[in-house]
Parts: structure tokens; sequence; C-alpha cells
């Protein structure tokens, strides 16, 4: 066994009907509190008015921030912090996809330190510091594993550049994973959001920061994710789907929360960075099959262990067929639903592949792949995924 850390201070509560519990659990961080959320819309209207009514309940007071936009700025963060200041908040809960827990984290930071939440990303000398706002967050999608992640993902449209504040002040202080939050989620969102998890778990199986412990989690999610995705998108309604999944997303933000991801995730953020309209799940999906293809033969282990995931049968062939064979089934894993597309399709302009390829090397995430690649290979990927 190899020595390895694994910290996870997050509080899971995981269980339909559990948003009931979150005026007790704010209640023990303050007595003012701001919601974060999209607009409000019908789908998800009854649960942010549960929500609100749970916490004033349990003698919390709410200021509602519902401006969060997918792939949210810093911005939109800033408007959040206004707010959180102006209301005096105490706590601050993230409810909702990736976005909205995301933004939630951000404007803990802003509202509480100088300057914008883009001051404090990963790299920067100065860091968010105790005086972060206490976050609280409650998923709505199976997607980022946010949840139980120290990540806050944020776009400056000024820049082109998407990027992340990456600190362990940024866990949330409870999470709360409630399946029944998630039947509401359209196909296209559930395939999105689901392969975004799936990416999590694979990423962090095959990344040289894994462990063990990891491992166990990570494979866990994939096998879920792969036996489930199709059915939630076919009958979305079916709680007990919609629960393997939100407990697959869960293990697989527990994964990257520890071991981090690979190269898909630099391209894909640096595609998001620059194509903000493209659903994060959907353009990892659109270099996933190119990557796979050039990867599997640096971790063919790895790799065959996905190909056994897919088809039982490949443990009777050699570990090398088995990893080839598992690029092929992923390939018609995403075809089944809905996201095999290419870079065209998705509206990327052929003549800003070299810029994507630039963009795609600046977050360390391609250094942990199985595979350190460089600035040509990395265009060649693109260029296959292009059509
Ligand atoms: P999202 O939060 O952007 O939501 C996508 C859409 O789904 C939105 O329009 C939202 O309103 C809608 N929606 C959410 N829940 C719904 C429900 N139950 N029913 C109907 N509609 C619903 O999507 P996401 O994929 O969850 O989050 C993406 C963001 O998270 C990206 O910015 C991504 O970079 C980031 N991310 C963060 C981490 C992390 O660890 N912090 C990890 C991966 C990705």
């Amino acid at each position: 066994m190899i020595n390895f850390n694994y910290y996870q201070p997050t509080e899971i509560r995981f269980g339909s009907g559990r948003l009931n519990e979150i005026g007790k659990i704010a209640a023990r961080y303050g007595q003012r509190c701001l919601l974060v959320t999209v607009p409000v819309f019908p789908e998800l209207e009854n649960t942010f008015n549960r929500a609100k009514r749970y916490l004033q309940e349990a003698g919390v007071e709410v200021a509602h921030f519902d401006q969060v936009i997918p792939n949210p700025t810093v911005e939109v963060v800033s408007e959040g912090a206004k707010l959180a200041k102006e209301f005096k908040a105490e706590v601050v809960i993230g409810l909702g996809g990736g976005s909205s827990m995301d933004t939630a984290k951000a404007i803990a930071v802003a509202a509480t330190h100088p300057g914008t939440c883009w001051d404090y990303l990963f790299f920067r000398p100065t860091q968010p510091t105790e005086k972060t706002l206490p976050i609280i967050a409650v998923s709505t999608t199976s997607g980022t594993g946010s949840q139980v992640t120290q990540v806050a993902v944020v776009t400056n449209p000024a820049e082109r550049n998407k990027s992340a504040l990456f600190n362990s002040i940024l866990y949330p202080r409870v999470a709360i994973v409630d399946p029944e939050l998630m039947l509401s989620l359209p196909p296209q969102i559930t395939a999105t959001t689901g392969f975004d998890a799936f990416t999590h778990a694979f990423e962090s199986y095959i990344n040289p920061n894994g462990s063990p412990y990891t491992d166990l989690l990570a494979l866990e999610a994939i096998r879920i994710i792969i036996q489930n995705l199709p059915e939630a998108m076919r009958n979305g309604s079916n709680l007990e789907v919609r629960s393997k999944l939100a407990w697959a997303d869960t293990l697989a933000g527990l994964s990257i929360a520890n071991a981090g991801v690979t190269l898909p995730h630099g391209i894909a953020m640096a595609m998001s960075g620059l194509y903000p309209h493209i659903p994060h799940g959907q353009a990892l999906a659109a270099v996933y099959p190119a990557i796979m293809k050039f990867s599997w033969k640096y971790a063919q282990e790895k790799f065959a262990q996905l190909g056994w995931i897919f088809d039982p049968k490949l443990k009777d062939a050699s570990l090398e067929s088995a990893a080839s064979a598992a690029c092929q089934h992923l390939e018609t894993f995403l075809k089944n639903i809905g996201l095999r597309k290419a870079l065209k399709e998705l509206g990327v302009p052929k003549e800003e592949l070299g810029l994507l390829a630039e963009r795609s090397l600046v977050l360390p995430d391609y250094k942990s792949h199985p595979y350190v690649v460089n600035l040509n290979e990395v265009k060649r990927l693109l260029e296959e995924s292009y059509e």
C-alpha cells in the first residue's frame, strides 16, 4: 500500500426529503442567511419556496439572491456579495446545480474580503481566510460534486477565461443531497451533468494523485453512472435511479476533492471560458473520445477496469484489448446519451483551435494526465474532435 492523505470535512445529509432539514442546519451558523439560486422558474419554484419556509420556521431571516447564471461570472458573484454585505448575512446557502453552489462559495469569499472573487483564484498569493462565511450546499443536479468540494469555478467574460478558487475554507459545512430535487431535470441536463460526474470519477481514477481510497469511490461512481444514466434520461421521475445518480455524483465529488482531474478538464475549462454557451458536460463529451484513444496505452490497467465495467466479458480478453475496447464503449455510451457531438457542431470556430489549445494548458490539470501532452499534441486532439 502507498502512503496517502484523504480529507473531507463536509457533513453529508443524503436522502429523499432532506431539504426540510435546511432551517435547523442554517440556524447553527447564524440568524441571517443569503440564499443563492438561479432566477425562479417553474421546475424549481416549489423547491426555492420550501427552502425559504423551512429557514423562516427555524427563525432564520432570508435574503434571496436569484441572479445565478450557468457558468457564473465574477460580476454575478460581486452582485451577490453586495447583497450579502448589505443584509449582513452570516451564512450562505447555494441551492441548485454547480453554478449556484459555486456562486455561493465565491460570494462567501467576496463578501468578506477586499476586491473581487477573481483576486482569490487558486494560484494567487492572497488566499481566502477564516473570515469566509460558512457555506451550505444543496444540489439539484447530479453532476459537479460541488456540494463536497473545495472548488468554486468562476468565469471572467472580459478575459474570456474560466478559472477556480480552490481552498479548504470553501468546503461546504453541510451538503444536503436530496434526490427528490433532481426529479425535474430534463433529459439533456441529466445527460450533461451525469457525464460530468462520470469524468470526475474517471479522471480521479487515472490520476497519479489518486489513492486506494479515491479509487474505491471513483470506480463505484463509474459503475453506477454507466448502469443508470440512460434510464434517468428515459424516465426522469424514477426516484430510485435519481438517488443512485445523486450518490454517484457525491462519490465522484469526494474523489476529485482528493485526487483532482486531468487533461479533459483542462480543455473543457478553456472551452467554457472562450465559449460559455457550451454546457460543461457537453464540452467534456466533445473531446473525450479522442483523448481516450490517445491515452489508453499510458494507463492500460485502469482503462481495462473501465472496459470490464462496460462489458464483463472483457475480463477474458488481454489487458490491452480490454483497455482499447473501453474507448469504443465510451464512444457508444456518449452516442446513447446524445452527447457525441463534434466541436464544429458546438460552434467552436476552426480558426480558434490554436488559441483553445494554448488555453487548455493554462490550468495545471493536464499535468496529472497519465501522459503529459505538449501544445502540438493537444492541438491535434482538438482537430480530431472538430468534425
Ligand atoms: P448548472 O448549475 O449550470 O445548471 C444547468 C441548468 O440546469 C440551469 O439552467 C439550471 O437552472 C438547471 N437546473 C438545475 N437544477 C435543476 C432541476 N432540478 N430541474 C430543472 N432544471 C434544473 O449546471 P451544473 O452542471 O450543475 O453546474 C455547472 C457549473 O459547475 C460549471 O460552471 C462548472 O464549471 C462547475 N463545476 C464545479 C465543480 C466544483 O467542484 N465546484 C465541479 C465541476 C463543475
